[in-house]
């Protein structure tokens, strides 16, 4: 009994220690987004990503899903536009009514993570940092009237149009220094200002294969996006270490074709097949079997968040989160 005394005083000190810890409703809780554009499963897998894989050590890796129900009535297209909006909606393009990248009619009904966020708790912080305006005036509808008629608290995108700063040339290196500068924004704001809820978008890896495929180029273009998510994973960092506490996701929205990998839109295996990487260590069976969808990453952030999300809202969302219940 004697040898167990200093045991069990040290497991007194330990559950001691942990009390503060529990009261989490005072620590700031914040999430993080990044969509890397049309990389498939297989190629995040082959290529060495160090900044993914040290955020999937904090947390996980998975395969995952885009497409909606193959088949099905939920059935969306392989198309970048569908895709972010079937993240920000945590709905399928039959609700969100996004087909195609341009011309769109998006069905704003179905409330997108902003206007949640915005909505239910005017005093939280919004970012985006995004390599495509629409992302922001199109598909989140900022400033539209039918879209809530709400405002980001800090935007950084548009870099696109600028064709001065960024000169355009056929081979869309231009949209290699924009997802630079997007990611430096990034970055930089998240250190210095901790927003609550951050979307950065980078594109150029996308580009990259619909002009070469698959192949080194391609490969090479992915461990840059690397390299720029370990740039905003270093802000998450130095935010956590002020004791907020962080989720950050990061995904693609949608493969690629099986043939080449120039192409993208179809229902083929590769094409709906993605992943997500989070540092969120509490991830459900849904996570880990492989069987997420994008609709489960708005679910998953509102929990982190602890937003209360009105029931007409919620009770449409196709996608259901994949963080483990909350313990208390
Ligand atoms: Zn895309």
């Amino acid at each position: 009994m004697r040898t167990l005394l200093p045991v069990l005083f040290g497991l007194a000190l330990l559950s001691s220690c942990r009390l503060p810890v529990g009261k989490t409703a005072q620590v700031p809780r914040k999430a993080v987004f990044i969509l890397l554009d049309g990389i498939p499963a297989d190629v995040i897998e082959q290529v060495p990503t160090p900044m993914l894989d040290e955020i999937a050590k904090a947390g996980g890796y998975a395969r995952a899903h885009v497409g909606g129900d193959l088949g099905g009535r939920t059935e969306t297209p392989t198309i970048s536009a569908p895709g972010y909006m079937s993240l920000l909606t945590g709905t399928w393009a039959n609700k969100h009514n996004v087909w195609n990248n341009y011309n769109q009619s998006p069905n704003y009904a179905y409330w997108n993570v902003f206007r949640i966020v915005e909505s239910v708790d005017p005093s939280r912080k919004t970012a985006l940092f995004s390599t495509w305006l629409d992302n922001r005036t199109v598909l989140v509808g900022e400033g539209r009237p039918g879209a809530g008629d709400f405002r980001l608290d800090h935007t950084a995108d548009g870099f696109e149009r600028d064709t001065v700063a960024f000169p355009h040339d056929p081979a869309s290196r231009y949209i290699q220094a924009i997802d630079e500068r997007v990611a430096s924004e990034a970055a930089a704001y998240i250190a210095a200002n901790g927003p609550d809820l951050t979307w950065v978008y980078l594109e150029h890896t996308d580009d990259v294969a619909h002009a070469r495929g698959d192949g080194d180029a391609f490969h090479t273009s992915v461990r840059e996006a690397d390299a720029r998510v370990g740039r905003i994973w270093a802000a998450v960092k130095q935010r956590q270490a002020l004791g907020e506490d962080w989720m950050i996701v990061v995904t693609t929205d949608h493969g690629r074709d099986a043939r080449t990998g120039r192409g993208h839109g179809g229902q083929s295996e590769r094409e709906r097949t993605t992943w997500i990487v989070t540092n969120q260590s509490r991830l459900g069976a849904r996570f880990t079997s492989g069987a997420s969808a994008i609709v489960d990453i708005t679910p998953s952030i509102l929990q982190h968040l602890r937003i209360a999300v009105p029931t007409a809202v919620s009770r449409e969302m196709d996608g259901v989160s994949f963080l483990q219940s909350r313990a208390r």
